[in-house]
């Protein structure tokens, strides 16, 4: 069986090739193809679903010839399965890093990589526009173990290196950050890291390798909650850190340890899933625009966080570092109360309420009420989530069908 995969870091400015060289192949191809091998079980077109929580040897020999040579070969579930790996494969070429390790989700990825790289006494570094539970990990529990969470506000590199101590081990940032949707220059990030020595981490969830390259930046680390775009179809959790080989075989080893793997039959869900990446992140891109460009002009809304428009704080960064934009559009209602904003997002027709973003149904939900009900006023103040704030992820529906529910939604509830 051929074990040649198609796993070649992508290059969007290819340059020509000579005609006995192959071309690199580009991201749809590497969506479809890349980290599978040429011919598979069966010789199936698919990859299988091994069922298996162990895997069996010949004999005594072929176990000591296992360890004395570390041989690449399963061993046992907890470890990894086939499809992990196929998939695990495929997510280091689309993101062009030399490995990528699956977790069961985003936040096993997050837990895992900040287990593996701090130690008691280290501290870190946070831009504070984040996922709610990374903040809430740091600041509760790596505590616990004695590191030190530092939160600087998000795209404050001035701060960011201000803060940085001889104890600093790691800078972390998303980007883009949700539900505010700022613009990491990661150009700047990654030269602080290295004028300092000190790793970095960028969340890139909200972008995507369709629409943002942090490893080409100079970032260290590039962690995705893969149940958002990259499953892509609401139906599975599962999160990767991907970097360099060097840099991750300890966190392969603590994730063996955790035990936060994917089955195999979510690895078949995800590779399945991955196979129309790029078609449903161009139409992501096309209805977040078209969505954040249809709010804006709307005399019922007050303001639009969407990167693509020329009014949002981090365009200019944008369009220099990104190629597309998203679907996740958030935006205020003018002069609404919570009540009055949580009559419009009862009004819509095709989003559906419910946490979560990135997968080709449209969800809709209320910061508010979904995510911070239980903080108080001042520090929904200080996360910067007023009472009128919505925040909508265009799936993959028809643009005019998604603009024309949300004009009715805002016609009927003044
Ligand atoms: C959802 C999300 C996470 C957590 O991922 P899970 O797969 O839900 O554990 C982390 N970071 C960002 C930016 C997210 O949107």
């Amino acid at each position: 069986m051929s074990t040649t995969h198609m796993n070649k870091p992508q290059d969007q400015d290819v340059p020509a090739n000579k005609p006995s060289e192959p071309r690199p192949p580009q991201l749809s191809t590497l969506s479809v193809h890349g980290g599978e091998a040429r011919q598979k079980p069966g010789d199936a077109i698919t990859d299988a679903i091994f069922c298996a929580s162990t895997y069996t040897f010949e004999d005594t020999q072929a176990v000591i010839e296992f360890i004395e040579e570390n041989q690449s070969r399963e061993e046992y579930g907890r470890y990894g399965n086939p499809g992990e790996r196929v998939a695990e494969r495929k997510l280091a070429a689309l993101e062009g890093g030399e490995m990528a390790i699956l977790y069961s989700s985003g936040m096993a990825a997050m837990v895992g990589l900040l287990m593996a790289k701090l130690n008691a006494g280290d501290e870190v570094i946070f831009f504070d526009e984040c996922y709610h539970r990374s903040r809430e990990f740091c600041s509760k529990h790596l505590a616990r173990f004695g590191v030190k969470t530092v939160q600087v506000k998000a795209c404050d590199y001035d701060a960011m290196e201000a803060a940085i101590t001889s104890k600093t081990r790691l800078l972390v940032s998303e980007s883009p950050t949700n539900p505010h949707l700022s613009i990491v220059d990661l150009d700047r990030f990654a030269q602080i890291g290295c004028d300092h020595g000190v790793e970095t981490l960028i969340d890139a969830t909200l972008a995507t390798p369709y629409n943002l390259r942090p490893l080409k930046a100079g970032v260290d680390y590039v962690l995705h909650s893969v149940t958002k775009y990259l499953g892509g179809h609401n139906d599975l959790l599962a999160g990767v850190v991907i970097g360099s080989t060097e840099k991750l075989e300890e966190v392969r080893k603590l994730r063996g340890i955790m035990g936060a793997v994917n089955s195999p039959q979510n690895c078949y869900l995800l590779t399945r899933g991955l196979k129309t990446f790029e078609l449903r992140m161009q139409r992501h891109n096309e209805n977040g625009q078209r969505v954040a460009e249809f709010l804006e002009a709307h005399p019922r809304i007050e303001k639009v966080y969407y990167p693509g428009l020329e009014s949002h704080k981090y365009h200019d960064v944008a369009r220099r570092t990104m190629r597309g934009f998203g679907g996740l559009v958030t935006f205020l209602v003018k002069d609404a109360d919570w009540r009055a904003t949580a009559d419009i997002v009862d009004a819509v027709r095709i989003p559906r309420i419910a946490p979560s973003l990135g997968g080709v149904e449209s969800l809709i939900e209320q910061p508010l009420v979904m995510s911070y009900y239980q903080c108080s006023p001042e520090d929904r103040r200080a996360y910067g989530i007023p009472d009128n704030m919505i925040r909508m992820s265009c799936g993959i529906e028809n643009s005019d069908d998604l603009v024309a529910d949300l004009a009715q939604a805002l016609d009927t509830t003044v």
